[in-house]
């Protein structure tokens, strides 16, 4: 009975973290990444949504997820909020310092990891209001974020703020916090 009973649990969690990632509007094949449902459940399920809160406005997005990590950088105000969102992977945990930087500490597909994704993005959400960044830019920054072939965190000298480091373009933002420039002398990494 236990094992059935975990399973109900697990089953339960994979549920409401799919139900989460609706709210957010995340795109199926997001939903299906984090909770392992088929698209055919994932679709049942946003009908229902949509049904029991009699909500019709809620835009469905299909088709590819963002991949574009200049989005963060093209202007102050969202590169101040992404780099808000940063600080959120790092204090719960699904990123880690490390020598290089930042590295990958969530797991994908783990109901764990995808409950924590939720609740740095409904944080920032309650900071900002409207919200710049969609949930799907928001996992997209994580993902971006742990591979740092394209973006990466740097901590500014002068107020020890992060901020984001444009690795294509070879150069820093100004910081998001204080405004200071981007600088040769620069720490990298957290
Ligand atoms: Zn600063």
């Amino acid at each position: 009975m236990r094992v059935s009973d975990d399973r109900y649990t697990r089953d339960r969690l994979r549920f409401d973290l799919a139900m989460r990632l609706i709210r957010h509007e995340a795109r199926t094949c997001t939903i299906r990444l984090w909770t392992g449902l088929s698209d055919d459940r994932i679709r049942k399920l946003y009908r229902s949504y949509v049904e029991e809160r009699a909500r019709t406005d809620l835009p469905r997005h299909r088709g590819k997820s963002p991949r574009q990590t200049a989005f963060f950088f093209r202007s102050p105000d969202l590169h101040f909020e992404a780099a808000q969102l940063a600080s959120l992977y790092l204090l719960l945990g699904l990123l880690g310092a490390s020598p290089a930087g930042v590295e990958s500490r969530y797991r994908i597909g783990a109901i764990e990891s995808g409950v924590l994704l939720c609740r740095a993005y409904e944080t920032y959400v309650d900071l900002h209001e409207p919200a710049r960044i969609s949930f799907e830019h928001a996992w997209f920054l994580l993902w971006a974020l742990a591979r740092h072939t394209e973006i990466a965190l740097a901590r500014c000298e002068r107020c020890e703020g992060l901020r984001l480091r444009d690795v294509l373009a070879g150069r820093d933002a100004p910081c998001a916090v204080c405004g200071a420039p981007s600088a040769p002398g620069l720490r990298r990494g957290c």
